[in-house]
């Protein structure tokens, strides 16, 4: 019978994915395809990695650009703040001389590097054996060895990571951690596993018990934060007002519209009351959600001639160069036909 390693190789080669990244790996395209990764899946992160590698194909082009140019092509993602860490990685690999660190602990060194991350790099562009365990990696282990401890607690995460590094191949350590990933992705699903089809399933407790829905087990975080937001959106000549957000982590270095921030939804509310009294043309609330944030908001539409102190203009029709947040995006996606109607 075979082992669970041998089992996951030999199925990596018959089922892995055609990945961009795959074709030619190297240091610097497995650190982007899998800081892109962690925001978003496969095919919606692909079209983003060949962008991003057009328009920066080395980190000699990465530390070389400025950080708007970086955001901009990021544009999209959202989690700005990990375009910013790549540029910074990027520029102290560059002042050291390009050349590329070469072990998980070297690249452990970088800003915005984890541990998954420089595991997979480590891995997978210099053979070190060492487990890059992420999702899938958790859920699988936990699933084949039916694990009742919370994912997010100490104890499951230790075990985890002693089952992965007992697993990993000596002599493929990539592959192996490729291997866990692409049967996460594809057969190990959150929702509906397709435990037929999966190398582990004579081995899986979860499989024999039916209970793979309740694995791994997870405790509802923390309530995130709630904010209210009021934005004005200037209009004027085709053109939209901007101030660029110079503090703060989410969108520093973005630029948003104007806005006002309320201490709480009381206040926020009665805002948008008395400004719909005064006759100002509001969009609906809506709602954005963050990792760690509720960002409720509504916005007012203004047709100017004033122009706020730190705004700047910006054309409708190209706003490519300017990185906006996603929240941004939404906004003018969804409000286009009210905007052209005033602009
Ligand atoms: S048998 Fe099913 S639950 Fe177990 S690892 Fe495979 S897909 Fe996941």
């Amino acid at each position: 019978m075979l082992s669970f390693q041998e089992s996951i190789l030999r199925w990596y080669d018959e089922n892995k994915r055609i990945l961009p990244w795959r074709d030619a790996p190297s240091p610097y395209s497995i650190w982007i395809s899998e800081v892109i990764l962690q925001q978003t899946r496969v095919d919606q992160g692909t079209p983003y990695y060949l962008r991003f590698l057009k328009t920066f194909p080395n980190v000699n082009s990465l530390a070389e650009a400025d950080e708007n140019s970086v955001l901009a092509v990021w544009q999209g993602l959202g989690y700005y703040a990990r375009a910013r860490k790549l540029h910074e990685a990027a520029k102290i690999i560059a002042s050291g001389g390009n050349a590329f660190p070469n072990t998980y602990d070297s690249l452990m060194s970088l800003p915005g590097i984890g541990p998954y991350t420089a595991a997979a790099i480590a891995s997978i562009a210099f053979g070190e054996v060492v487990p890059a365990i992420d999702g899938n990696a958790y859920r699988i282990i936990s699933r084949v060895f039916n694990i009742a401890d919370p994912i997010t607690g100490n104890a499951a995460r230790k075990g985890i990571n002693s089952i992965a590094k007992e697993w990993i191949s000596k002599s493929r350590p990539g592959d192996f951690n490729q291997a866990l990933m692409d049967l996460g992705a594809t057969i190990c699903k959150p929702r509906n596993p397709i435990c037929s089809s999966c190398p582990l399933q004579y081995g899986c407790e979860a499989n024999f018990l039916k209970n793979f829905h309740e694995r791994p087990v997870k405790i509802s975080k923390k309530n995130s934060k709630h904010r209210f937001l009021i934005f004005d959106l200037h209009l004027s000549n085709k053109k939209v007002g901007f101030v660029k957000i110079s503090q703060g982590n989410i969108w520093r270095n973005l630029f948003l519209f104007p806005f006002t921030e309320y201490e709480n939804e009381e206040l926020f509310v009665r805002e948008v009351e008395r400004m719909q009294e005064q006759g100002a043309l509001m969009l609906c609330r809506d709602l954005h959600v963050l990792s760690h944030q509720k960002i409720h908001f509504n916005t007012r539409m203004l047709k100017s001639t004033i122009k706020p102190k730190g705004m700047v203009w910006r054309d409708l029709n190209r706003l490519e160069q300017t990185p906006v947040p996603a929240i941004i995006t939404k906004i003018l996606t969804h409000w286009e036909y009210k905007i052209s109607r005033l602009i």
